[in-house]
């Protein structure tokens, strides 16, 4: 069963005449890692959003086809619906970290304080999260204090912390050295041995090549490839 299933979508921002996704398809299966690559303003950001339900759509003619993530129409269900089933990283971690935390514990839990999750539950999850980021060693260090890979896995556990079936990353490692997209694609990869879903967004092809199970290639909101890096990388 496909936990991501993408069909016809089409999407078109306010005061637009261009759509930016333009009949878009595709399928997730369960424990994939699946890349989004494609030039500046390919629609890969867009797609992203769109996954968890985060474009602005009340207007006419804004949306169309279907979005379904782990069993859930998305385009029916509310943010915060679709959150507890798909979890998105911004390109940014500054974006998501939620202001004056003092420490990387502190940052991790904020998400769950306002879930009524119990206690010990919440306790467990984090342990778990920071863990599985590398980061329990730097459990008590401030934040803004972290390097730009420790502070992007940082981002990740915040959003793993809520335990969604999907990872969404738009874009993780633009603003990361070299050393810092190493550790953020060797965290994406743990992820998926512990059998998570990832989809990525990401525009150095090189790393999604030698690590994505497969790739979509969108130029102008279109799906141009789609399949294994080794068969869409020799279609040149
Ligand atoms: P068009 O292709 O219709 O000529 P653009 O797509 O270049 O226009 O941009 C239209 C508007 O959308 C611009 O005013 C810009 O501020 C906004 N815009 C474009 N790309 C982005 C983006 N990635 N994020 C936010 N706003 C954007
Ligand atoms: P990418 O992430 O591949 O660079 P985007 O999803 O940001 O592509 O952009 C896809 C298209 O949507 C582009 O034409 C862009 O200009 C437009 N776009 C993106 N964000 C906005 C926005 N907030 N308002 C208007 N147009 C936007």
């Amino acid at each position: 069963m496909s936990v991501i299933v993408v069909e016809n979508l089409r999407y078109r921002y306010p005061r637009q005449t261009h759509l930016a996704l333009d009949g878009v398809s595709f399928r997730v299966e369960p424990g994939e890692f699946v890349g989004i690559v494609g030039p500046n303003k390919a629609g890969k950001s867009t797609l992203c959003q769109a996954l968890v339900g985060l474009v602005p759509h009340f207007y006419k003619g804004a949306i169309g086809g279907r979005v379904e993530v782990a069993g859930l129409d998305v385009h029916a269900s509310t943010v915060a619906e679709v959150s507890r089933r798909a979890g998105l990283v911004f390109q940014s971690p500054f974006t998501q970290m939620s202001g004056a935390k003092f420490t990387v514990y502190e940052e991790v839990a904020f998400g769950l304080e306002h879930t009524g999750i119990p206690r010990d539950e919440m306790v467990r999850r984090i342990e778990w999260a920071l863990r599985l980021l590398g980061l329990w060693e730097l459990r008590d260090r401030n934040p803004f204090a972290l390097s730009g890979g420790q502070m992007q896995r940082l981002a990740i556990a915040s959003v793993l912390v809520m335990q969604p079936e999907v990872l969404i990353l738009d874009e993780p490692t633009s603003q990361l050295d070299p050393a810092g997209t190493s550790e953020v694609f060797a965290a994406v990869a743990d992820l998926c041995r512990q059998g998570m879903t990832v989809v990525m967004a990401e525009h150095k092809v090189d790393r999604i090549a030698a690590q994505a199970d497969k790739v979509l290639v969108l130029d102008r909101g279109q799906v141009v490839a789609w399949g294994p890096p080794g068969e869409v990388f020799s279609l040149d």
